[in-house]
């Protein structure tokens, strides 16, 4: 139902053909280490199906939108952030997204700024 939209590096990333440093799978979801990373830990979690970017996800996909953000807390607290995070999901060009794949940014380990540029 997504099915217009062009494949992206996160479909590489899906089926393994492209390495990525994968901290959990399952169903419906990965989450993997941001190649780029802006801050100490920063992973992506994505949904297996190519959603291109969350203003064309479709209102019955709340359950699957919902479990990005459970898996998100779930992981950051694998990877110790206790003392905080941030999440962000970056829209078309003005809010600056690059991959056309829906991916739900966490960023720690460090002491983030409010607002960002
Ligand atoms: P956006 O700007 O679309 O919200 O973020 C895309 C993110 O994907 C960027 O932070 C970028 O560093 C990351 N990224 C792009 N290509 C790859 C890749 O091949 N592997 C991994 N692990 N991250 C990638």
């Amino acid at each position: 139902r997504y099915g217009s939209s062009a494949p992206t590096i996160f479909s590489k990333v899906i089926d393994k053909s492209l390495p990525a440093d994968i901290i959990y799978e399952d169903d419906k979801c990965l989450a993997f280490r941001d190649i780029n990373p802006q801050a100490p830990v920063h992973f992506l979690v994505i949904p297996r199906v190519a959603i291109p970017r969350i203003s064309e996800a479709k209102d019955d996909d709340a359950e699957l939108l919902g479990h990005l953000l459970v898996v998100a807390k779930n992981v950051a607290k694998k990877e110790a952030l206790q003392k905080g995070y941030r999440v962000v999901i970056n829209d078309g060009t003005h809010g600056a997204q690059s991959v056309y794949h829906l991916h739900v940014h966490v960023l720690g380990g460090r002491q983030l700024n409010w607002p960002p540029g």
